[in-house]
C-alpha cells in the first residue's frame, strides 16, 4: 500500500505509448512538483496532456521511466491506495439521479449533513444551492440539464474538498461561461487546491496565472516551462 502521501510527484524519464508497435505518445517526460503546488498543463489537442494524467493516476502504466509519488515508484502500490489519496475532476462532471446533497456526499460516503454544507460553502457553492427550490434537497437527474456547467463544476469541487485528496487532477471544462460565473469558479477552486498538489489541464487564463509551474505539452514532450511571468 501507498502510505498517507504529501504529495510530492516526479515523472523520471517516461516515455509511453497506447499499444506495441505504435510510436511513443509521450517522450522522455521528466518533471517535479513539491507537495502544494499547481501545475497547469497546456498545449494543442493531442499533445499528450490527458495522457501525462493518465499515467498520473495509473489509468495506463508507464513504458519506459517511473513516477513517483513521495519517493515511491507508483507501479509498486495497489491501484486503491494510490486512488484513494488521488482526486480526478473530468471535463463532464459526474452527476446522478439523486439530490445534490447525495451527489456532494459522494466524495466521503459517510459525511453528514453539516459536512456536506460546510464543503460547499468553502467552495462558494453554497448560495446557488440554497436558490435551488429545495435547496440541498433538491433532485437532480442524471443528465443533469437542470444544472448548469458552472454548476456542476462547482458540486465537483465540493465532492472533492469532501475526499480530501492529497493530488488533485482536473481537466477544466471547456464549455463557455459567463465572467461572473468564471470569478466565482476561480474563488471556489483556489480555496480547494490549498494544501494540494493540482495538476489541470488549464483552458481558462485565470487558471494558468494562478499556476505555480506552467508546462507546455507538444507532440508528447514537454517544450517549455515557467511560471506565467517567465513564458
Ligand atoms: P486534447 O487537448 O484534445 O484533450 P491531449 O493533449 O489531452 O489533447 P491526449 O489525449 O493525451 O492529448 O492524446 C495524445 C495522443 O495520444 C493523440 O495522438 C491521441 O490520438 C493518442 N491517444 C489518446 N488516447 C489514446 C488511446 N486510448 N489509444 C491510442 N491512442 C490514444
Ligand atoms: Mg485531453
Amino acid at each position: 500500500d501507498l502510505p498517507p502521501i504529501h504529495g510530492d510527484v516526479e515523472f523520471k524519464d517516461v516515455s509511453f505509448k497506447y499499444e506495441e508497435d505504435t510510436p511513443m505518445i509521450l517522450k522522455h517526460v521528466s518533471f517535479h512538483a513539491a507537495p502544494g503546488e499547481t501545475v497547469a498543463l497546456v498545449g494543442p489537442t493531442g499533445a499528450g496532456k490527458s495522457t501525462v494524467i493518465n499515467l498520473l493516476s495509473r489509468f495506463y502504466n508507464v513504458t519506459e521511466g517511473e513516477v513517483d509519488i513521495d519517493g515511491v515508484d507508483i507501479s509498486r502500490v495497489t491501484l486503491k491506495s494510490l486512488r484513494s489519496q488521488m482526486g480526478v475532476m473530468l471535463q463532464d462532471t459526474f452527476i446522478f439521479s439523486g439530490t445534490i446533497l447525495e451527489n456532494i456526499r459522494y466524495g466521503k460516503l459517510d459525511a453528514t449533513e453539516e459536512e456536506v454544507i460546510a464543503a460547499a460553502k468553502v467552495v462558494r457553492a453554497d448560495d446557488f444551492i440554497r436558490d435551488m427550490p429545495q435547496g440541498y434537497h433538491t433532485e437532480v437527474q442524471e443528465r443533469g440539464s437542470t444544472l448548469s456547467a458552472g454548476q456542476r463544476q462547482l458540486i465537483a469541487f465540493a465532492r472533492t474538498l469532501l475526499a480530501d485528496p492529497k493530488i488533485l487532477i482536473l481537466d477544466e471544462a471547456t464549455a463557455a461561461i459567463d465572467t461572473q460565473t468564471e470569478l466565482l469558479l476561480q474563488a471556489g477552486l483556489n480555496r480547494l487546491l490549498e494544501g494540494r498538489t493540482s495538476f489541470i489541464i488549464a483552458h481558462r487564463l485565470s487558471t494558468i496565472q494562478n499556476a505555480d509551474q506552467i508546462m507546455v505539452v507538444n507532440h508528447g514532450e514537454i517544450v517549455e516551462r515557467g511560471s506565467h511571468q517567465e513564458l
